[in-house]
């Protein structure tokens, strides 16, 4: 199988879409303000801008779930246009129902959109003390299937099988934009992370990609890494992963990039992209916080992140430059919210960051 894997012709990849042209000066960015905290943070970020003088206009979207003619639980039609429209979106976290027969919203939204790309990055803070102060890590998830196929099924009586399904082209397309990642952020190395000792097929055909893709980029270096092995090394010692790019199948890109948050501090301070071939779709690697919500405790900084990479996504690099600093100045000067041991609230927090613009 490897031989036939050999002389498959790759496709391809899609460039990931930017924000449309300004009307007057102004970006419209799509908002989903999300449930629980998002509803809190989501008010950080609105009041942040608005200090920082950033040109967006928000187009606030809901994607409460509605039952269609088919009976089918289904994110409402203006959400979609509105994203398909703008091509970026802000996004907080959504609960997601546990049970059958709810859709989980976040997985519409990527398969809509195609967002193939799940970005990570991961960087310890100065001046917030954590048993490694030099965490620089970029994970790149692979977004749309993996085990979040969502194929599983009752085989016999207590027999169950869940698909995890690879493709070549999913795998090719998240190695390319891996390697796209590194080359304009100036990192000189991409390591894909994958179990290809155990699954042969699968997680070699996601290597096979990569390796192809590896080629187009000759002043990039590649390397391979077993799951296992790069956790623990990185919990020995993150320096060497500060140069490179990691990418892997969507679970375990699930798993290290919470691993690595843990490193820097946790969930209130880790950002994401998600990025797509017709639209990308920034939020916070965390959940709705439903143990916090409502009470003025949520860190609005992973929001806060997430927002700044759409900044820098959308070519808007000064105001990014700027929210960004005024952000790490007030954690590294101690004004922090309670998940980082300080004492300040949501509010408190986002104006310790508007006096710092
Ligand atoms: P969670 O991330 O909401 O919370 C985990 C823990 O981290 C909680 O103790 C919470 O208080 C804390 N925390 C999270 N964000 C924080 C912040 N900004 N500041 C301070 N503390 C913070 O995870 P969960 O409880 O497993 O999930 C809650 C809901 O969120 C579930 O319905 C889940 O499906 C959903 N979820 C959504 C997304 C998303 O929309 N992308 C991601 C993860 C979970």
């Amino acid at each position: 199988s490897s031989r036939c894997m050999a002389t498959m012709p790759l496709t391809s990849a899609p460039t990931s879409a930017f924000a449309k042209e300004p009307v007057n000066g102004k970006y419209t960015v799509s908002f989903i303000r999300g449930d629980g905290i998002g509803i809190e943070i989501s008010e950080a970020v609105d009041d942040i801008y608005k200090a920082a003088g950033v040109p967006i206009i928000w187009e606030n979207v809901s994607v409460a779930p509605y039952i269609n003619k088919q009976g089918k639980q289904s994110i409402p039609d203006e959400a979609i246009e509105s994203i398909r429209k703008n091509t970026v979106a802000l996004k907080g976290p959504l609960a997601t129902p546990i049970g059958k027969g709810h859709v989980s919203l976040n997985l519409t939204l990527r398969r809509t959109f195609s967002l193939f790309a799940n970005v990570r990055p991961c960087k310890s803070l100065e001046g917030y003390k954590t048993p490694y102060d030099n965490v620089d890590t970029v994970l790149i998830r692979e977004n749309t299937e993996g085990e979040y196929s969502g194929i599983e099924h009752e085989v016999v009586d207590g027999v169950v099988q869940s698909i995890k399904l690879i493709t070549l082209e999913a795998s090719e397309r998240v190695a390319r934009y891996a390697f796209h990642h590194a080359e304009q952020n100036k990192r000189n190395r991409v390591t894909a992370v994958h179990k290809a000792n155990i699954m042969k097929m699968s997680d070699g055909m996601f290597l096979h990609a990569c390796r192809q893709v590896a080629k187009e980029y000759p002043n990039i270096q590649y390397d391979e890494d077993l799951l296992d092995r790069a956790c623990l090394r990185i919990v020995q010692d993150p320096a060497p992963y500060a140069d490179r790019v990691m990418v892997m199948p969507n679970l375990y890109g699930d798993i290290l990039s919470d691993m690595c948050a843990g490193l820097i501090g946790g969930l209130g301070l880790t950002p994401s992209g998600n990025i797509g071939k017709d639209a990308s779709i920034f939020e916070a690697v965390h959940g709705s916080g439903p143990d916090i919500a409502g009470q003025n405790k949520a860190n609005p900084t992973a929001l806060l992140l997430s927002s700044i990479m759409m900044l820098r996504h959308m070519r808007l690099f000064d105001h990014a430059d700027k929210i960004e600093s005024a952000i790490f100045r007030a954690i590294a000067e101690g004004d922090r919210t309670g998940d980082l041991g300080g004492k300040l609230g949501t509010r408190e927090f986002t104006k310790a960051v508007i006096k710092r613009l």
